[in-house]
């Protein structure tokens, strides 16, 4: 019986392809590896991996349409390849269901990382109903039952709108948010342009009440052109 998670890697670009399924195998997983989007369609269905890396660049069909497709039927997790130029690319992946996204050109470990965060997020997900009660990194602890933040062991106050934000990305912590999704979670589905100054604002806000130095966050980064990310939590 082979229990190594089994990644699917959609890739049209051979080298690129190689050099993942060496890595993925070294690192004690099951790599399948398809060069079009027919060919990792078909994978897909036919061997349900525990994960898809997706290039979204394919030769036959928009990677777009199979996280589109993925997602009518199954919550596997997708992690989207895309090159750096592709911004607005990465925002409709994310807002079409994947759960993350690397920049070529990647490094083994950040690759790795991704990987096994994708995993166990969705292992997570799977075993709870409903959100982490409890959000901790480093000196960071947000309760989410009780609504109460704390940084170094002293209540951090926040307005409330300042605690839906981190409360939405701590419930979400190790992926990224896109800037509507957030706009739309918290002010609703009439949120405006408007919305995108306010989360600026708010974000700059909750960024000198929760980060050492503001300008380099350790807690919530800055995705340029996409969102926001909160550091995993460790509990
Ligand atoms: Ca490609």
């Amino acid at each position: 019986m082979n229990l190594k998670p089994t990644i699917i890697i959609i890739e049209d670009e051979k080298n690129i392809c190689d050099f993942i399924r060496t890595t993925l195998t070294a690192h004690g997983y099951k790599a399948i590896t398809a060069s079009s989007g027919q060919e990792g369609f078909s994978f897909i269905t036919s061997y349900l991996p525990d994960l898809i890396l997706l290039d979204l660049g394919l030769p036959d069909i928009d990677g777009i349409e199979i996280i589109k497709n993925v997602r009518e039927w199954s919550l596997i997790p997708i992690i989207v390849i895309s090159a750096r130029s592709q911004e607005e690319e990465k925002v409709l992946a994310l807002d079409s269901g994947c759960d993350d996204y690397i920049t070529k050109p990647f490094g083994i470990s950040e690759l790795l990382a991704r990987i096994r965060t994708a995993l166990r997020r969705h292992h997570a997900s799977k075993a709870l109903s409903g959100p982490q009660p409890i959000y901790t990194c480093d000196d960071l602890t947000i309760d989410l039952a009780k609504r109460l933040v704390t940084l170094k062991g002293q209540e951090v106050h926040l307005t409330q709108i300042e605690y839906k934000l981190v409360s939405l990305l701590a419930q979400n912590s190790g992926r990224v948010l896109t800037y509507d999704y957030i706009i739309h979670t918290i002010w609703g589905p009439y949120a405006d342009n408007n919305n995108n100054q306010i989360l600026r604002v708010n974000m700059a806000h909750i960024r000198r009440k929760l980060e050492n130095n503001p300008a380099e966050p350790h807690y919530i980064f800055t995705e340029i052109g996409v969102g926001y990310r909160m550091k995993e939590s460790q509990s």
